[in-house]
């Protein structure tokens, strides 16, 4: 490597460009004094990275920049470009030439670059570490330094010998790694007092966030095992409301049955307390004529002895007569009962066409009421299943139940759109299936509402749900010229949201779902009208067919279509319409039925009655016809005559006496037997008195057991919609959500008491934090990272310690190495130039080489003096250049400046130092900047430097005796 060329513009008294060309050997530069000579090392030195100014010889950095002369003004920019020969790649770039430039403005503002590119001032000082050029080494040695080597202090010259052993790479190492230690120290001290400071903190923390944490998890138990209880209560309630029901139901069909039979048993007493009253006037009616009738007999039993003891004499002739008598009288006597039983037949007859009548009446009776109960039975079971699906709403999409169970808890829900409108029957079919799956879409206030009951069925895992925000939808409008055209097309009834009834808040709801939907009469009018409007609307017909936008058609029917919850609803109305119609009509039957029966059973005894009474006269009959034929017998024997029956021939006495005997017979019976009813019906009355005593009884007792349990039902029910509501609200859970969460394994009894424990336990927890958790984990992840960080930094500081341990030892080793190495060239090149003496290079301070000084203990020949500041200028000279010859031999540079170095010295002198420049000129490039011929002589080429122009420096290669005369100018 050698410097080719240096550019130089702008820079001292550079004024206009120069370009010197320097070739390998020793170039030397002669000028009269002050015509810039200088000005060319620094030009060099300034490029290779010089920052003191004094080493530049200016006060401030922008002395460098040309101040102007005479002739000329001063410029704005210093410029200087070195251009080295790389083809032996020292300078490790893989260039053959490599051009450093630094340019530097008056601004202040200042650019490096290399090969053109710019680049930093510490990218050049890499790229010549340990080339042997740069600022400190031998490469430039100005006239000063010469003379300051032999008298500087023995550590001020130290920086030459560290150059000399190329250890300033080490050394910048080593400065940077404690500078860096310096860094990790700061830090370390930074992190430790944070570290204590967290130390204080985390303590407390620690504990507040522990008690936090026991907290949260007796809560999430708490929360848990409550639900769970709760899910627990609610089960067993609706399971007591169910029994409720069903007993309430039971206590009330007992109750209508116990009314109803009390009713007609009042009815019934009232009936025989008639009847008795009745017959207490026909006994005492029959009493009378009793008396009357004894009165007679008394009355025509005198009469007749009168008449006996008239005619006793003709007693036999008369006995015969009497036998006659009695006979005929007995005749007519069976005559009458006869009769009497003929007519009793009859009644009798009658009574059993009526009882028949009556029965068949009461079978028809008893076979509508059964059919009807069978119809009842139907409806009711049907009930049942509408009942189920409407309650249990299973075709209702699971979302949107759990949304209307709790909607009081949210907010601005508004309704299933199929609970918000009315419509007749006619049109259900056609608004049900133009709504759709939009009936079960739930009506919200606003946006927000439907955003939150989204988040609370996603929270549940409730279902899906459709919302329709008031706030967001538009109404829908068919043009005016369509509903004209509507309006004359046949069959057209009506836009859809015109057939239905709403609250008006509500209307944009429908006119958002309908307002688009014409409905028709029959399916070939609505598709005429649907292609009249260009099938731009849907038409819908009272079937339900749908011709839909685009012009399909939809249409037919749905085996038990079960998805139509708007039908349900109607036809559980309907259903509940006709139960209740045909149980008031079954009651009212029952009522009919039960006075039939008391009929049938009234004309039942009125048979048997009669029988009884036809069987007493068929005796009485039996018996008077033994006494006849007895009588006639005798008759027949005494008079030898035949019996013929004559009543002429009966004495009107007799006659009537017996008659009157008969009757007062015939009136004791009937009273007997009329007393004998009187008695039976007492019996009843009071049998009826005791049954409705006790059907009272039961009834009140019904009555109590109603409402007791209705109190219970009611007292269950606020339990159960407290216990939902406090799930919705404490737990935002549906009860479906909340079963989902049960704690399958818990006994009751525990949980209850585990509930009451842990409400104690949370309590006694006192003030809980919760932030705490949060922040002690922050805090202790900062101490974690901040205690990692403080090992990772003393890590760094040890391997720092080590580096710097490792990078003295090579820097002592490399320096040792070389001043021994000097120490041995420095006595040759001594001798040589001062012709013989002794010389040694010494550690002032051999225990520490990486501080100590060097100094030179010089001896020339036949001089005894060692202090160097008493030798002449010239000795000095001499001792500073033997040094930077031996340290040549040692550590051949590329590149060596020596300004005016040789000033002081003799022409023997100067003779033998221009020899030693030939010997080393093969390895160094030499720049030389002389006033001595005796060194110009040994140059191998030579450049004039004038002032032509006074203030600007000019270059000029001349010869050597040019040189000389140059030189002499002076
Ligand atoms: P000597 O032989 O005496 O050492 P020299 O040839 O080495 O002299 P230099 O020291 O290189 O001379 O040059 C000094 C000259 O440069 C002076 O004339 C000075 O005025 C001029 N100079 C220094 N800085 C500037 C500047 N910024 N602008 C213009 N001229 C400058």
């Amino acid at each position: 490597m050698y410097l080719k060329r240096v550019e130089a513009i702008g820079f001292k008294s550079f004024a206009h460009k120069v370009n010197i060309g320097f070739t390998p050997g020793i170039n030397g530069i002669v000028g009269p004094n002050g015509c810039g000579k200088s000005n060319i090392t620094d030009a060099i030195k300034w490029v290779l990275g010089e920052q003191s100014t004094k080493n530049l010889r200016a006060q401030g950095m922008s002395d460098v920049i040309f101040a102007g002369s005479q002739d000329y003004k001063a410029q704005n920019m210093a410029q200087v470009s070195l251009v080295f020969d790389n083809s032996d790649k020292l300078l490790k770039l893989d260039y053959e030439e490599v051009e450093i430039t630094r340019r530097l403005y008056r601004s202040g503002e200042s650019e490096y670059s290399i090969n053109k590119n710019s680049c930093r001032l510490k990218d050049i000082v890499d790229l010549l570490m340990d080339t042997g050029l740069g600022r400190d080494s031998l490469s430039m040695i100005s006239q000063g330094a010469i003379a300051n080597f032999a008298q500087a202090k023995p550590i001020e010259r130290r920086g030459i010998f560290e150059e000399a052993a190329g250890v300033s790479k080490y050394k910048k190492r080593k400065i940077e790694a404690l500078r860096k230690l310096e860094k990790t120290n700061e830090n370390l001290l930074r992190i430790s007092d944070i570290i204590n400071e967290l130390e204080d903190q985390i303590g407390p923390l620690k504990r507040q966030a522990d008690n936090a944490r026991k907290f949260l998890e007796k809560k999430e138990r708490l929360d848990k095992i409550e639900v769970s209880v709760i899910v627990f209560d609610v089960a067993n309630i609706e399971r007591i409301l169910i029994e409720a029901k069903e007993n309430i139901s039971t206590i009330k069909q007992e109750l209508t049955i116990n009314e109803t039979k009390l009713l007609f048993d009042e009815g019934k007493l009232e009936q025989l307390k008639e009847n008795i009253k009745t017959y207490d006037n026909e006994i005492a009616m029959l009493q009378a004529q009793l008396l009357s009738e004894v009165d007679k007999i008394s009355s025509l039993e005198k009469q007749k002895s009168e008449e006996d003891s008239r005619d006793n004499e003709n007693k036999s002739v008369e006995y015969i007569d009497g036998l006659k008598q009695k006979l005929n009288a007995l005749a007519q006597e069976l005559d009458g009962f006869n009769n009497n039983l003929k007519l009793m037949s009859v009644d009798l007859d009658e009574l059993k066409i009526s009882f028949e009548d009556k029965k068949s009446s009461y079978d028809d009776l008893k076979e509508n009421i059964a059919r009807k109960q069978n119809m009842l039975h139907n409806y009711q079971n049907k009930k049942g299943v509408l009942d189920n699906i409407n309650d249990n709403k299973s075709n209702v999409y699971t979302g949107v139940k759990a949304i209307m169970e709790v909607k009081n808890s949210l907010s601005g829900i508004v309704g299933m759109v199929n609970d918000l409108f009315e419509v007749e029957e006619q049109f259900q079919d056609a608004i049900s299936k133009s709504l759709a799956a939009s009936l079960q879409n739930i009506v919200v206030e606003s946006n927000n509402d439907a955003k939150r009951a989204v988040s609370f069925l996603k929270t549940n895992k409730a279902g899906r749900a459709t919302f329709i925000p008031i706030d967001t939808i538009r109404a829908r409008y068919i043009n005016g010229d369509d509903i004209y055209v509507a309006q004359q097309s046949e069959g057209f009834i009506d836009v859809a949201t015109n057939l239905i009834r709403f609250d008006e808040e509500n209307r944009i709801v429908f006119e958002y779902l309908l307002n688009t939907t014409l409905v028709c009469d029959q399916i070939d009018n609505a598709v005429s009208l649907a292609r009249a409007l260009k099938n731009r609307y849907r038409v819908i017909t009272l079937d339900g067919d749908i011709i839909s936008v685009g012009g399909l058609v939809t249409g037919g029917k749905i085996k038990n279509d079960r998805g139509n919850i708007l039908t349900i609803k109607k036809d559980l109305e309907k259903i509940t319409e006709y139960i209740s119609k045909i149980t008031s009509e079954i009651q009212s039957d029952n009522e009919e039925l039960y006075v039939q029966e008391q009929d049938l059973n009234n004309i039942r005894n009125k048979i048997n009655q009669q029988n009884i009474s036809i069987a007493k006269v068929e005796e009485s009959i039996s018996h008077r016809q033994h006494q006849f034929d007895d009588l006639k017998n005798e008759f027949e024997s005494i008079s030898n005559e035949s019996y013929v029956q004559d009543f002429s021939q009966i004495s009107s006495v007799v006659e009537r006496l017996n008659s009157a005997k008969l009757n007062k017979e015939r009136i004791l019976s009937a009273i007997k037997s009329a007393r004998e009813t009187h008695s039976e019906i007492n019996l009843d009355i009071e049998n009826i008195e005791t049954q409705l005593k006790s059907t009272r009884y039961f009834i009140s007792d019904l009555e109590k057991k109603h409402s007791n349990i209705n109190m219970e039902k009611a007292t269950k029910e606020i339990e159960l919609k407290n216990m939902l509501d406090r799930l919705a609200n404490e737990y935002q859970l549906t009860i479906d959500g909340a079963k989902e969460q049960v704690v399958l394994e818990l006994d009751m009894r525990l949980a209850k008491e585990e509930v009451v424990q842990l409400k104690r336990e949370i309590k006694n927890l006192g003030m809980v934090n919760p932030l705490a958790i949060e922040e002690y984990e922050r805090v202790s992840e900062r101490f974690n990272f901040l205690s990692d960080q403080r090992e990772d930094l003393e890590t760094s500081k040890n391997d720092i310690l080590d580096m710097i341990n490792d990078t003295d030892k090579i820097m002592v080793e490399k320096f040792s190495k070389t001043i021994d190495d000097i120490n041995k060239e420095l006595p040759d090149t001594f001798s040589k130039l001062f012709g013989g003496g002794s010389v040694k290079l010494e550690y002032t301070d051999p225990s520490n080489l990486l501080e100590t000084g060097i100094d030179i203990v010089a001896q020339p020949p036949g001089k005894s003096i060692k202090n160097l500041n008493l030798f002449s200028g010239g000795e000095k000279a001499l001792i500073a250049l033997s040094v930077l010859f031996a340290i040549l031999k040692v550590r051949p540079i590329p590149l060596c400046i020596l300004d005016e170095v040789e000033a002081a010295l003799d022409q023997a002198n100067v003779e033998r130092f221009a020899k030693f420049l030939k010997e080393f000129s093969s390895e160094t490039q030499f720049i030389v900047i002389t006033h001595r011929p005796g060194t110009m002589e040994e140059c191998d080429v030579l450049y004039g430097v004038t002032m032509q122009e006074k203030g600007v420096t000019k270059m000029i290669s001349v010869h050597l005796e040019e040189a000389k005369d140059l030189a002499s100018k002076e």
